[in-house]
């Protein structure tokens, strides 16, 4: 038995464990990959606390890999030894509805995902169906590359494929200090919209300002009044990653009749003031994750300089604990992303 290093989840609301743990096994259709860098998100840290559906414990997490093919199943025709990748961490089926029109994040067949279902990247491998993988090219880092499949293409998906934000639109980004909304909000400026920016810190006010925000809000204020001053008819999209009653409060004052309200950050328990919804006909819209094809058009915009990966920090595989810390503290300039060795 080959043994590898693994950061494993063992017990919810309990600190990841390094363990020495079997090496992956891969079927004939998949790629045994070894990890250079994985993403690390809020999700994660819902994951640890037993919040999100995930296979039985003892689970290997982490869903945004990139790293190089190590060895490939029989089947596999299109990747080989020694490519550099990146995952695509949903795995649908390609066959269904959903799937035909785009939308492999709600499959009606989803298999399940990496890091969720499957065990994932916080290790030194992990095996992956072929179809997950996306080509990295040499001129961005793998550092970079562990930003893409969620930190950047989810915000692609809500923005492009969701909310289809428009040049001369006005979108509200409510957490958009943090490292999803670092990224929103260069999506939002690439897709030639304005941008107001709303989050707690003066750091994450400056950050905003230096990424193209026209306007930026302090989160703890009364901050509609101010959207409302500056557009005169209140913003078309308020697009929220983070989730409490007062910034959905705002958020749903902040837009325009017909505005559109997209609550990426999600709780089981939300509510919102429907009456204020129902008199100005706002659509309030869902966003799930990002398709393959969405992080393939993420990875040209990186390539193409339109939009920079953010990230925040980088640590060893067995800080990972620490990094969960920072995440639940807030205070993250970008994306935390593991080096792994
Ligand atoms: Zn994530
Ligand atoms: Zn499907």
């Amino acid at each position: 038995m080959v043994e590898t290093k693994a950061m494993v989840l063992r017990e919810f609301n309990k600190p990841l464990v390094l363990e020495e743990v079997e090496e992956p096994k891969y079927g004939s259709g998949e790629v045994l990959i070894k990890v250079e860098a994985a993403g690390v998100c809020g999700t994660d840290l819902k994951i640890q606390q037993g919040m999100v559906p995930t296979k039985e414990l003892p689970l290997i997490p982490g869903h945004e890999v990139a790293g190089v093919v190590a060895a490939t199943g029989a089947k596999v025709g299109r990747f080989r030894e020694g490519d550099e990748v990146l995952v695509s961490f949903y795995i649908p089926c390609n066959n269904c509805r959903s799937c035909i029109n785009g939308r492999q994040t709600i499959c009606e067949n989803l298999k399940g995902r990496i890091g969720f279902e499957f065990n994932g990247g916080f290790a030194e491998y992990v095996s992956v169906p072929e179809e997950c993988l996306v080509l990295k090219p040499k001129e961005i880092s793998f550092q970079q590359a562990a930003v893409i499949p969620d930190a950047l293409a989810t915000c692609y998906h809500a923005l492009v494929k969701r909310a289809k934000v428009k040049k001369g639109d006005c979108i509200v980004i409510i957490g958009g200090g943090g490292g999803l909304g670092l990224h929103a909000l260069q999506i939002a400026r690439w897709l030639g919209a304005k941008v107001i920016g709303v989050d707690l810190s003066e750091e994450k006010l400056k950050l905003m300002r230096a990424y193209g925000a026209e306007l930026v809000l302090d989160g703890q204020s009364a901050w509609s009044e101010a959207v409302y001053d500056y557009t005169r008819r209140g913003a078309d999209h308020v697009v929220a990653f983070v989730y409490n009653e007062q910034s959905l409060e705002q958020g749903l004052k902040a837009l325009c009749k017909g505005g559109q309200l997209v609550p990426v950050a999600y709780s089981p328990e939300y509510t919102f003031n429907a009456l204020q919804a129902h008199l100005y006909e706002i659509d309030l819209l869902s966003t799930r994750a990002a398709t393959k094809k969405d992080i393939e058009d993420c990875l040209s915009l990186v390539i193409q300089n339109k939009v920079e990966t953010v990230i925040g920090e980088v640590l060893k595989m067995e800080a990972l604990n620490q990094g969960l810390q920072l995440i639940k503290n807030g205070n993250l300039k970008g994306r935390l992303v593991i080096d792994v060795e």
